[in-house]
């Protein structure tokens, strides 16, 4: 299965990509983990990246697809991927369809998940990230067993610097001006399937996996 899984900051790419991922076996591969784990490392790309998503503004195609297709072409995602938060441009949408075809091989479905504004602005305010493994929680809807600590390894938990009020009304506008014409994108190419995301996180992950079977029998 290889899948792009679209939809606004907040929207909860990460959270169904992640279940996604395991009950497929699959790679989950999210663009702005890769970024923030060469953050943790000091890496050149990671000084880079930072002065971008600071500002709630993207990381540039060139180096973000670079990273993203060299990802892809690791052993644990020859067997497929649910790709979250890439492609987030046009031209990176494109660079995918492209190594798609030099590889032989085909996106299947590539989901929108719909959250209004103020709901993506509640979630972002109160989500809290694993340092070791990345996966998100929610102080309100979906808290750890216990606080400040991942219930999957014990990881000590913190909120992104770009989860700010300021930064989100800017990544907000980034989503709008840039990524949000991927939706016409790829329901030009009959991927497109559009799901509710203000439901139970269980509830969105039965639609996005009923989708993904109803692909498969079309
Ligand atoms: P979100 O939770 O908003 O979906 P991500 O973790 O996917 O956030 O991304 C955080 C930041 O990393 C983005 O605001 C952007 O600066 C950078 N980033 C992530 N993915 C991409 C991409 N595909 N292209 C450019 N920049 C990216
Ligand atoms: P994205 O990767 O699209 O930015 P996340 O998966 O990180 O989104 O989710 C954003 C925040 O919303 C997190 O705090 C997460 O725990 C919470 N969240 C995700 N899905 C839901 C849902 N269906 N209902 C309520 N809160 C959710």
């Amino acid at each position: 299965m290889r899948m792009v899984l679209l939809g606004a900051p907040g929207a909860g790419k990460g959270t169904q990509a992640s279940v996604i991922a395991d009950q497929n076996g699959v790679a989950h591969v999210a663009s702005g983990d890769l970024f923030r784990k060469h953050l943790g490392e000091g890496t050149d790309l990671g000084k880079l990246a930072k002065t971008f998503m600071d500002k709630g503004d993207l990381v540039p195609d060139d180096v973000t697809v670079k990273m993203v297709l060299e990802r892809i072409a690791e052993p644990d995602a020859a067997g497929g991927y649910v790709l979250d938060g890439f492609p987030r441009t046009g031209a990176q949408a494109e660079a995918l369809d492209a190594a798609l075809v030099s590889a032989g091989q085909v996106l299947d479905i590539a989901p929108l998940i719909e959250v209004d504004t103020e709901e993506l602005v509640r979630r972002l305010a109160g989500r809290w990230i694993c340092r070791v493994c990345q996966i998100p929680y929610h102080e309100i809807t979906a808290p750890p067993k216990q606080t400040g600590v991942c219930d999957k390894d014990g990881g000590e938990l913190y909120q992104r610097d770009d989860d700010k009020a300021e930064v989100v009304r800017a990544r907000l506008q980034t989503y709008q001006a840039l990524t949000a014409p991927l939706i016409d994108y790829y329901e030009g190419q009959s991927k497109l399937v559009r799901v509710n995301g203000q439901q139970d996180v269980e509830k969105v992950t039965a639609d996005l996996l009923a989708a993904v079977s109803a692909s498969a029998v079309s």
